[in-house]
């Protein structure tokens, strides 16, 4: 026997795979095959480090375990819940924003509109105009904070 042939028979016999004839002739090329004898060792301490696949698969609800990972309830819920969380989260924050931009936009206005008629706030008018910078938003382009700004208010 040569040492390729060996190998083979040393795989086929830890696999248990290997006729008793062939067994005493691999027995036999080890005794004499340093080489072989230790490649022999190498591969038993391999597979008694290894679990047998048999131990894994037999394992007390291995199965049962797994099947309850895929199907159930906790992962959905985990990976669900940030997608039905943003948006919600978005929209209360868009609210927010467009009920601070009408509060804002109402306040202004609504002090602008008293002090014309009244004309006796000048100072303030003044001092509010230069306090919200009116005049940074009036020449806004299109599609800027500064146009939304001005159709929320009723204007162009
Ligand atoms: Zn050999």
């Amino acid at each position: 026997m040569n040492c390729k042939k060996a190998k083979r028979f040393i795989s086929l016999c830890l696999d248990s795979e290997l006729a008793e004839k062939d067994r005493e002739e691999l027995s036999e090329h080890i005794r004499s095959c340093p080489e072989c004898r230790g490649e022999m060792e190498f591969m038993s301490q391999v597979l008694r480090e290894l679990p047998a696949p048999q131990e894994l698969a037999s394992s007390p609800y291995f199965f049962s375990k797994v099947k309850a990972g895929i199907s159930g309830g906790r992962r959905p819920q985990f990976f669900l819940f940030p997608f039905r969380f943003k948006p919600a989260l978005f929209s209360a924050g868009l609210l927010f924003i467009i009920i601070a931009t009408s509060l804002f936009a109402g306040i202004f206005l609504g002090s602008n509109y008293l002090t014309q008629a009244g004309n006796s706030e000048q100072y303030a008018s003044e001092e509010a105009g230069a306090l919200f910078s009116l005049g940074v938003f009036e020449n806004s382009p299109d599609g800027s904070l500064g146009n939304f700004h001005s159709e929320l208010m009723g204007g162009g």
